[in-house]
């Protein structure tokens, strides 16, 4: 079967090759993959940003089809479709699996990094750990909610936002995007979306943004505080620390600043305001199985939308290129089906 793998040299790039997968083990779904988006975390395997791992199958945004199990699976059937999501397992049993937090659990695998993931055309799951895919959420769309919509769905539950409060989001690509709608559609809150492209932001405001601020020529934070009093929690998806920095300001007493983003380097905190005001400061990672299945209803229900496009596995190497150029709106999504 081809597959997309990481290069001996890590260049950043992938090679098409043909595969052979191994046989199941006890407990395990075999997936013949439908569609699978490509995120700047398949980016950052292929050029060895975590650690280099030549010839691994990237991809954890995949979406497919059961097409056989091993002994001991009791939750799929062949037939069935599930995702293929960048939490592939965790051990099951440290104080982290068994709390609710598996996606911190110190032996956790990652598909597409430390095991062989869903940019293929048939690609071996856990079955415990295989979250099904509704029937009514389309599986193009499924892709982006496996990864981007988790992560903003789980960073908005972080920053404990109720119904009602204030969120600003930070960023407003991908990422940035789709937390305007869970935050919005979802949580009924009220949304103010920050970011430096007029396009991008005209472009939340039809998806519920209440409030958009060009950080550009205006200070976010002095207008969320002169507006509303002040944000309850921030959700910070550009990628850049000042974004970080700056984003504290907007926070109302006991606020929260969500960190989401990547960017290398550290954030700065204006001490006094966050001793005063006792601002909580979380990071949040992906999110779990049940945060995963939680994401893919709300899709289900038409109550968000990624922005998807379909492409061929053969175009991968240059869609890498549109990412790394920011060519990109919403996700490239390589399709396995034709
Ligand atoms: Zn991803
Ligand atoms: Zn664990």
């Amino acid at each position: 079967m081809k597959a997309a793998v990481v290069r001996d040299n890590c260049d950043g790039y992938v090679d098409i090759k043909d595969v052979e997968l191994r046989d199941l083990k006890y407990g395990e779904a075999l997936v013949k993959m439908e569609y699978c988006g490509l995120c700047h975390k398949d980016l950052h395997v292929a050029a060895g940003d975590f650690g280099k791992v030549p010839g691994r199958i990237i991809g954890h945004e995949g979406v497919g089809k059961v097409t056989k199990i091993a002994d001991g699976v009791t939750n799929l059937n062949i037939g069935d479709r599930v995702s293929v999501a960048w939490f592939y397992r965790g051990c099951g049993h440290c104080e982290y699996c068994t709390t609710g937090r598996e996606t911190l659990c110190r032996n956790v695998e990652n598909s597409g990094f430390n095991v062989d993931g869903a940019m293929a055309e048939e690609c071996i799951v856990p079955a415990d750990y295989a979250v099904k895919v509704p029937d009514e959420l389309d599986p193009i769309e499924a892709t982006s909610l496996t990864c981007a919509g988790v992560t903003v769905y789980k960073g908005l539950k972080t920053g404990d936002l109720k119904p009602g409060q204030w969120v600003e989001v930070v960023g407003t690509g991908g990422l940035g995007n789709l937390a305007v709608q869970y935050a919005h559609n979802v949580f009924g809150a009220h949304v103010a979306a920050v970011d430096i492209d007029d396009d991008k932001l005209a472009a939340t405001k039809d998806l519920g943004a209440d409030l958009t601020i060009n950080s550009l020529y205006e200070d976010a934070s002095q207008v969320l505080q002169d507006k509303v009093g002040g944000v309850h929690s921030a959700i910070i998806t550009a990628v850049s620390p000042d974004s970080f920095t700056t984003a504290v300001n907007a926070l109302r007493p006991d606020g929260t600043l969500v960190a989401i983003a990547l960017p290398q380097g550290d954030m700065g905190l204006n001490i006094s305001k966050t001793v005063l005001d006792g601002i909580k400061v979380a990071g949040s990672l992906v999110g779990t199985r049940q945060d995963l299945a939680e994401t893919f209803q709300f899709g289900a229900e038409k109550r968000v939308k990624p922005i998807v496009q379909t492409r061929q596995l053969s175009e991968i190497n240059d869609i890498i290129d549109e990412m790394k150029n920011n060519q990109i709106v919403g996700r490239m999504v390589v399709d396995f089906t034709h």
